[in-house]
């Protein structure tokens, strides 16, 4: 018996309401059993929804609130996860995979988001533009309306409140389309919506397929912007749905994100990095440390010590994993898990060797993968260059700087990347010339919900998190005004 409720629904204009295509099975991928059951959309649901939202922006409900107030609702949403912590926590656990105390820094991560950006709230401001003494002109941000968007089941909180609170705190109202895989937890930030008084209509989450209601939202001729997170194909889908009907849309991809080790970085703290680099949430982070390129000088001691790290780690059920420290949970699905273990598979017949991992650990039943090292995998290599999305990290060596920077950048990905040495002045010339969104010298996963996010390459395009988000948001309109 897990404890949680057996039937979940679908939140649209403040009701709770059962789907269109029916329902969906929710299965717990640390056991493989059956947890709940969810309501699913079609897009007759998803037209309600967008209908919903829109009346909300045309009544101005939540543009035309002052924008400290705006600031301060959004911010009641990050509270009121914090307060109901210990029951999100669990269900998320069961319905993704990830450890307890994963769930709970996940949850405390999205409250982030909405505590960072309800301060935003009031800082957005126009300008004002001299033309002369017969004119008057101003400059006006403004919301785009209904923002549409698709979130992924590796972080679903996370990932969510990284996009609404922005949308929200510059006066969208926001159709949501869950995780298929992980919608349950989002139940909370309905919640929370309801609990901080935002208007009904403001927030709508739906669970559904892709393919139906996901394709619905962004085809939407009432959606005005869209924001997509996840894969590069389905990506590319919606920049094409959000090109038929002329909207802008944000792309958060995938990546294949490389740490450069220099001989003189401190690998004791850089296997603190490759920790959490690779195998927090079980590897399925869009910037994990999927790839290291360390200098052949410091290769071997240096595999040694990751595959200590990661055999010290305790595999298996999130939930009897609740205190932060060296365990890693399930994959999302067993299908995931075939998936990386076979993409292993394949890069050792390539010529890769297993340093440690790659097997399904023997006593549990679940989507359950070993922390994996792969060594001696070379940048022609499939593994170098195809996203696992699992706890597999595969190391390249290097003699040369220029080639360390040459195989970083070697992949059509660019999220993120790192450096690692105690020379600042070859850390800072190696930042210039990485291609990504972000880089992190001397430690991964530097930064947080202020620093902007966002790729080069197939890794997407437009940036999240930091100021640089809220412009995603709003368009400008420029007033001018001809004086007697
Ligand atoms: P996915 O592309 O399969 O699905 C993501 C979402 O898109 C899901 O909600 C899915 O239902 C929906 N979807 C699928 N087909 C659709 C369609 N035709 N139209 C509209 N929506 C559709 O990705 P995933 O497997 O859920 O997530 C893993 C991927 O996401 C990885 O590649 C990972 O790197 C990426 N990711 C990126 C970031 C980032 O910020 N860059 C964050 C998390 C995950």
């Amino acid at each position: 018996m897990t404890g949680i409720q057996e039937y979940w629904q679908n939140y649209i204009d403040g009701e709770w309401v059962d789907g269109g295509a029916g329902r969906i099975d929710v299965i717990d991928p640390a056991t493989g059993q059956l947890l709940a059951v969810h309501a699913l959309a079609d897009a007759r649901d998803v037209d309600f929804a967008v209908q919903a939202a829109r009346q909300v922006h045309l009544a101005g409900e939540l543009a035309g609130l002052r924008p400290v107030d705006r600031g301060r609702m959004v911010q009641a949403m990050g509270r009121f996860l914090i307060d109901n912590l210990d029951e999100i926590a669990p269900v998320l656990t069961r319905e993704q995979g990830k450890t307890l105390w994963e769930a709970r820094v996940e949850i405390h991560g999205a409250a982030r988001y909405f505590e960072y950006y309800g301060n935003q709230a009031e800082t957005l401001e126009g300008r004002s533009i001299p033309l002369g003494a017969r004119y008057f002109d101003f400059t006006v941000l403004e919301p785009y309306g209904v923002s549409g968007q698709i979130i992924p089941w590796n972080y679903p909180l996370e990932m969510t409140a990284r996009s609404l609170a922005p949308a929200l705190a510059t006066g969208n109202a926001c159709v949501i389309k869950s995780p298929e895989l992980a919608p349950l937890s989002l139940r909370w930030i309905a919640l929370a919506a309801e609990a901080a008084g935002l208007p009904s209509g403001a927030v709508n989450i739906l669970c559904g397929y892709g393919r139906e209601a996901g394709a619905a939202l962004t085809h939407h001729p009432r959606v005005n912007q869209l924001v997509f997170t996840g894969s590069v194909p389905t990506g590319i889908a919606v920049a094409k749905a959000a090109a038929l009907n002329v909207v802008p849309c944000v792309l958060e991809l995938g990546g294949k994100s490389a740490a450069i080790v220099h001989e003189d970085a401190d690998l004791d703290a850089f296997v603190e990095d490759v920790r959490w680099g690779i195998y927090l949430n079980a590897g399925q982070t869009c910037s994990a440390m999927s790839r290291v390129i360390v200098h052949e000088s410091r290769h071997d001691e240096l595999v040694d010590r990751i595959a200590d790290m990661a055999e010290g780690l305790s595999v298996g059920p999130g939930i009897d994993r609740p205190a932060f420290g060296a365990s890693m949970g399930a994959m999302i699905s067993e299908l995931q898990r075939d998936r990386a273990e076979s993409m292993v598979t394949e890069a050792i017949s390539a010529g890769a060797n297993l340093a440690t991992g790659g097997r399904r650990p023997k006593n549990h039943v679940g989507a359950f993968l070993e922390p994996t090292v792969l060594t001696d995998v070379t940048q022609d290599m499939a593994i170098a260059n195809d996203e696992v999305f699992g706890p597999v990290l595969s190391v390249l060596r290097f003699r040369e700087e220029d080639d360390a920077i040459e195989m970083a950048n070697a992949t059509p990905y660019g999220l993120v990347g790192g450096v690692f040495t105690r020379d600042l002045d070859r850390a800072t010339a190696a930042a210039r010339r990485l291609r990504a969104g972000q880089v992190f010298v001397n430690e991964w996963y530097a930064g947080g919900v202020e620093t902007p996010f966002g790729g080069y390459g197939k890794s997407g395009y437009g940036r999240e998190k930091g100021r640089e988000a809220l412009w995603n948001y709003v368009q400008t309109k420029n007033v001018a005004i001809r004086l007697g």
